[in-house]
């Protein structure tokens, strides 16, 4: 295996699995999104260990990412977020997906393919309730669910949306999440007036299941929770002022490699592409296999630092594709092949980066660091 690689701790998402079940009565279904690649981490080894932990279905956000869940074995119910073309469809019900469905035409195409496949699909009723991304509005649901009833081969399992804002604590942003909720509990009650009566109705991903209790219903999707990040640290910093139930996340994967060579370079020398970072003085210089190619980001150049023997060291120069250099001072007991950690489990309290630092600096997520983290990087599970 390669120097570069990412460790992922089973361990950790198990523990983020019981700590986030404490925040939900018993009896609540999880979904598990596992889509991206279990947002960097590899979906099938953490499907399988979320399973075992007792989550009810998985969820993806393209039919492929779903036939790669079932052709490694999985058997439980696998929702898709994301909308499937015409021509996926076929796929979709030979693999037995839950989509979401919000259009009349899409159910009549969907129920005409299932028929053909002799296959009775489950569906769910996408509401845009403020997204704006897919869904109907909750005034079309009961003519919706009344045409999904009148086909043979769809069954009408659940109703659901996403919030937009429910990891945010502005007035004006709670104010919008609790017109988001009352719009699902409007939509269920139109249709129990309408005696249509469903089996799962949710709309929390992690935003919503920490700071909106009454928008847990039947089941809840967090997907950051799981691999150990709060969706904004904001809230973090909320529910620890106000007392809240605040869960203990560990982060579930580590970004590590080790030190291939280590050379002395004279006071002035510059270092990478563009001559941008010049030694102050004479200096001991590391290279390391890892590059923006790998998900370390170009941006980062010069201004990371990572971790070696419990020391962190800035990353200097430009980072390139495939390799970048770190500045280990005028004297060092750094060695060649010792292990450099570029982010980890590491508590805040502790030194050392997290995905949440990466972010920080990135001006992003820490999601879109764990899905930068390249398919040519190993994925370790421990
Ligand atoms: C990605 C996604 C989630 C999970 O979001 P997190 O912020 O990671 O909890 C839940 N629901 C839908 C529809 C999604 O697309």
């Amino acid at each position: 295996m390669r120097a570069t690689r990412a460790i992922i701790h089973l361990d950790n998402l198990r523990f983020n699995i019981n700590e986030i079940k404490k925040l939900i009565p018993q009896g609540t279904k999880i979904c598990f999104p596992v889509k991206a690649d279990g947002y960097g981490h590899g979906a099938v080894d953490l499907a399988k260990v979320a399973l075992e932990q007792g989550i009810y279905c998985l969820a993806v956000a393209t039919v492929d990412e779903g036939i790669f869940l079932r052709n490694a074995g999985l058997e439980c119910p696998i929702m898709l977020f994301s909308l499937p073309c015409l021509e996926e469809l076929d796929l979709l019900v030979k693999n037995d997906l839950t989509p979401f469905v919000f259009e009349e035409y899409f159910v009549e195409e969907l129920n005409k393919v299932a028929k053909k496949n002799n296959k009775i699909i489950n569906v769910h009723i996408k509401i845009d309730t403020g997204m704006a991304r897919i869904g109907c509005d909750y005034t079309e649901v009961l003519p919706l669910a009344q045409k999904i009833k009148s086909l043979s081969n769809l069954n009408l399992q659940g109703l659901g949306t996403h919030l937009c804002v429910s990891d945010s604590i502005k007035k004006d942003d709670v104010k919008f999440t609790l017109s988001q909720i009352s719009k699902i509990d409007k939509s269920v009650k139109i249709l129990n007036e309408n005696d249509i009566y469903l089996e799962i109705v949710h709309c929390a991903a992690s935003g919503g299941v920490l700071m909106y209790p009454n928008a847990i219903f039947d089941m809840i999707r967090p997907g950051i929770l799981f691999y150990g990040y709060f969706p904004d640290e904001i809230v973090k910093k909320y529910l620890n002022k106000n007392k809240k139930d605040v869960p203990l996340l560990k982060p579930v994967m580590e970004l590590e490699t080790r030190i291939e060579t280590i050379k002395k370079i004279s006071k002035g020398q510059s270092v990478s592409y563009g001559r941008t970072w010049k030694a102050k003085k004479d200096t001991y210089l590391a290279t390391i296999p890892i590059g923006y190619a790998d998900g370390l980001l170009r941006q980062f150049s010069s201004k990371l630092k990572v971790k070696i023997n419990d020391k962190m060291y800035p990353i200097v120069g430009r980072i390139c594709m495939d390799q970048c250099m770190i500045d280990l001072g005028e004297s060092t007991d750094v060695k060649i092949w010792d292990k450099v950690t570029i982010f980890g489990p590491v508590n805040s309290d502790e030194l050392g980066n997290t995905a949440q630092t990466l972010a920080n600096l990135a001006k992003t997520i820490p999601y879109e660091i764990t899905c930068s983290v390249d398919k040519r990087v190993p994925r370790d599970y421990v």
